[in-house]
């Protein structure tokens, strides 16, 4: 996958990439990153990248020019046919694990990071593929959510995780939060690891976790759990839950 970033701090970004998994997963060749100030693409000698808003009002407006250009560039520079261009703002689709699952699929990612008040709009209407936001709320700048979507989508790349497993069995993978973990001492301060954890039979291990990972939905995110479509057993263990929970 090649994955290029679009900032006016490219120095930000590249300290993120260089770190921990998404660093290595560079150096195992399955990612390339590259990063391009688009003041470079100002086209102007004081490298201008932003001006006032038509209307008045306060802020500043990215100008449509510097990160045209620089996608253009990009674009014709790789000969990519279909690169997914993806414009960071709190207006866009919110960002979730099905969406990240659905870019690491992608062969060519353009993040484009706004900043200031914003961007002029025909950057949205005739330049970009996708507008993504990782929340509600609102940040200086594109660059720290740019980087929550690289971050999520190359961890699902083959090879990137030391441990496939663990992606596999993630919160929201399988539309559920993930089940409690432990590990050694298996007593600490009084408090026990559960029985069934160190039974050593896998079986009853599964149907631990299963029924675990949805206590954890059912009671911090019931909202996951009215869009599934559970499976007998599933429903089963659920309903064992949903008793234990009004004993307790
Ligand atoms: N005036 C804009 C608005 O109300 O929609 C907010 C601009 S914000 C201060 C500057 C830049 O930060 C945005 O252009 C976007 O690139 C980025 N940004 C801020 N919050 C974000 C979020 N929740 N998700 C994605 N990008 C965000």
């Amino acid at each position: 996958m090649r994955i290029d970033v679009l900032t006016l701090f490219p120095e930000m970004v590249d300290a993120v990439l260089q770190s921990s998994i998404l660093g290595k997963a560079r150096e195992k060749g399955i990612v390339e990153y590259h990063l391009t100030n688009f003041r470079d693409f100002s086209g102007n000698k004081h490298g201008q990248v932003d001006d006032t808003p038509y209307g008045g009002g306060g802020g500043m407006v990215l100008k449509p020019e510097p990160i045209f250009s620089a996608v253009e560039h990009i674009v014709d520079g790789t000969g990519s046919r279909s690169p997914r261009i993806i414009l960071m703002t709190p207006q866009g689709d919110p960002y979730n694990q099905s969406k990240a699952e659905r870019l690491a699929e992608e062969e060519h990612l353009i993040f484009i990071c706004g900043h200031y008040e914003g961007y002029d709009e025909r950057i949205r209407e005739h330049l970009v593929t996708d507008e993504i936001s990782i929340g509600d709320y609102v940040l200086t700048g594109g660059e720290l959510p740019a980087l929550v979507v690289i971050d999520s989508v190359v961890r699902l790349l083959p090879g990137a995780l030391g441990n496939e497993q663990s992606a596999r069995t993630d919160s929201f993978q399988n539309g559920l939060l993930e089940h409690p973990h432990y590990t050694r001492p298996a007593e600490f301060r009084g408090w026990q690891v559960p029985d069934v954890l160190l039974s050593g039979h896998h079986e009853n291990i599964e149907t631990w976790r299963l029924k675990e990972s949805l206590r954890r939905t059912y009671l911090r995110r019931p909202d996951l759990l009215k869009e599934m479509e559970l499976t007998e057993p599933m429903q089963k263990l659920l309903e064992e839950v949903k008793k234990e929970e009004k004993q307790n």
